[in-house]
């Protein structure tokens, strides 16, 4: 089977994924005055830097990170925070935790800062995929689970909805040339699939679900709350049944998450044109959905060998070449090692040092369209001899008095 594969293309905002949001508009850090009501200051809704905005030093570990969300995030949560600005500050801060929680997206934000995760910078290429946060508040569930309460998540029932799998990462390296050309590998991915023993119910077989005696079916429990913000009342998810109304025996090979960790062959067709730094995503092929949810996603990240001759950059090729100084004066052919193998390359008489020879459509295909080839720029070094023989230098010593006599102002 041959899994379909989708590019995240650079910059753009990926539109297959249903779950992003537009966290992606232009930052204007415009600094709104903080205004203060009581003694409660009012959120400002700047764009802010990540590590401010949670609150942690660039030196915190993935625990403080952690932390510091959960905090935020409780605080400026829109169904609790009426002050203006806090929704936006609610979605930054959920943005912050998504990139500093990933080792390389934090790492290209403490590089290139904001705009590097939403180019396609340095050696991230189309890797950032800009846009490509998460929804808030989906993170925001991940974190403190339905429990958390009705106030928070988004309004309407949480009863047996469906969970979409998680996506999954897998790294791949390619040869030099498999990039250029492209290639098809079988790739071994570890990730959460249906469990096939309770058919991926979580329900131990031979049992059915009962009501939940708790919340007796409704999956909801309600609760007067006190805030500094003023009282008020609170649907939360039944911490029982979690919501879903019902209670059940969980199945004994994957302990009721209906899901259980398994490795899968997939074969995967890296398209030609791909670079260090590219990332294939193969729809479906990622962490198997819960309550039929729809599986996640399976993004390969792509790193390419460096090979000893030729050099790449984007659909360029380069290499280099080195010719006798009579050669450069009088013109030669020599052959030069290229993508497509060796090809000769005329070197025209009176070539000068570090010129560099053009060979059309010799590079690499352009990713999505094949059909337009990069340049292959072959760079010329003129060795000079350090040592001359006898008659060599003989020779020269007679050229240069050559050149003496036909150096006349006019060139005659
Ligand atoms: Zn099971
Ligand atoms: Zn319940």
């Amino acid at each position: 089977m041959q899994a379909g594969f989708k590019l995240s293309a650079h910059g753009n905002a990926c539109s297959c994924n249903p779950r992003i949001f537009s966290a992606a508009k232009p930052t204007s850090s415009s600094q709104r005055p903080s205004r203060t009501r009581g003694l409660t200051t009012v959120v400002r809704a700047e764009s802010g830097d990540y590590y401010d905005l949670l609150g942690v030093s660039k030196s915190a570990d993935k625990k403080e990170i952690k932390q510091a969300y959960r905090q935020k995030a409780r605080k400026f949560h829109p169904d609790v925070n009426k002050e203006p600005g806090a929704e936006e500050k609610f979605k930054k801060i959920g943005e912050a935790y998504e990139v500093l929680s990933d080792d390389n997206k934090k790492a290209v934000y403490d590089r290139y800062g904001e705009a590097g995760l939403k180019g396609g910078m340095g050696g991230f290429g189309g890797a950032g995929g800009a846009s490509d946060f998460s929804n808030p508040f989906d993170l925001f569930e991940q974190f403190f689970g339905s429990s958390m309460g009705g106030g928070f998540g988004r309004s309407g029932s949480t009863r047996s909805r469906a969970v979409a799998g998680e996506d999954e990462r897998f790294d791949l390296q390619l040869d030099f040339m498999e990039a250029i050309f492209g290639c098809s590998r079988e790739i071994d991915v570890d990730r959460m699939t249906g469990c096939s023993t309770c058919d991926g119910s979580g329900v131990k077989s031979g049992t059915s679900p009962s009501m939940c005696p708790q919340c007796n079916g409704s999956g909801q429990f309600v609760q007067a709350v006190r805030t500094p913000l003023g009282a008020f009342q609170q649907v939360s998810t039944c911490p029982r049944c979690e919501g879903a109304g019902q209670v059940f025996v969980p199945c004994e090979k994957c302990g009721g998450d209906g899901r259980i960790r398994e490795s899968k062959r997939i074969s995967l067709k890296v398209p030609a044109g791909v670079d260090q730094g590219s990332r294939l995503r193969v729809r479906g092929e990622g962490n198997a959905g819960r309550k039929g949810g729809e599986n996640g996603d399976l993004y390969v990240y792509i790193t390419v060998k460096e090979n000893a001759e030729l050099r790449r950059e984007a659909t360029t090729i380069h290499s280099d070449v080195e010719i006798s100084y009579a050669d450069a004066i009088l013109g030669a052919q020599v052959k030069v090692t290229t993508v497509d193998g060796p090809v000769e390359l005329k070197i025209p008489s009176g070539t000068q040092p570090g010129t560099t020879l053009l060979m059309a459509k010799r590079g690499v295909p352009r990713l999505g369209n094949v059909s337009q080839r990069g340049d292959h720029q072959v760079h010329v070094r003129v060795k000079i001899p350090k040592t001359l023989n006898n008659e060599e230098r003989k020779l020269v010593e007679q050229l240069k008095e050559l050149q003496g006599k036909v150096k006349s102002p006019f060139g005659f």
